[in-house]
């Protein structure tokens, strides 16, 4: 078995547990989500399963995610106006994103747990979280960049 499959195993499992009906669809997206690493948009998703299941909305695709978040199967990264994307990888890391075409891809730092700890101390808060992207241009973009020149 594959690390998805058994990712995905997993989820199901867990899913099960909290007494989640698995119907196809859902079956489908979270496949989907276990085997890309892209953290994908709804849309993407969508997208992706829409031949699979001509009856499926970007809608339903959303519910699913819902449901999925509220178990702690996936994660949801907000960035400001633009689509939320989905995060399987529930573990602590952190993301580096490409300023040309968005692609999230994941790297492990230590994390930054003193950040929190002196925020703490410096301004009272009850600090609950942090978040650090670190942006750049992904190595796809940059070998365009080389070709066009
Ligand atoms: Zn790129
Ligand atoms: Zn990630």
């Amino acid at each position: 078995m594959t690390v998805s499959e058994q990712k995905l195993q997993e989820a199901l499992a867990q899913l099960k547990n909290s007494g989640v009906r698995i119907t196809p669809q859902r079956h489908a997206v979270l496949e989907y989500l276990m085997q890309t690493m892209n953290h994908p948009t709804a849309d993407d998703i969508y997208k992706a399963l829409e031949g699979k299941f001509p009856n499926m909305s970007v809608a339903t695709v959303y519910n699913n995610l819902r449901v999925f978040q509220e178990i702690g199967l996936v994660r949801e990264l907000t960035y400001g106006d633009s689509s939320s994307r989905f995060d399987c990888n529930t573990s602590k890391h952190y993301h580096i994103i490409c300023d040309d075409c968005g692609k999230i891809v994941d790297f492990h730092y230590p994390s930054l747990d003193e950040v929190e700890q002196l925020a703490e101390q410096v301004t009272g808060f009850d600090v609950s979280h942090h978040r650090m992207e670190v942006y750049g241009k992904c190595e796809d973009c940059q070998s365009k960049l080389q070709t066009s020149h």
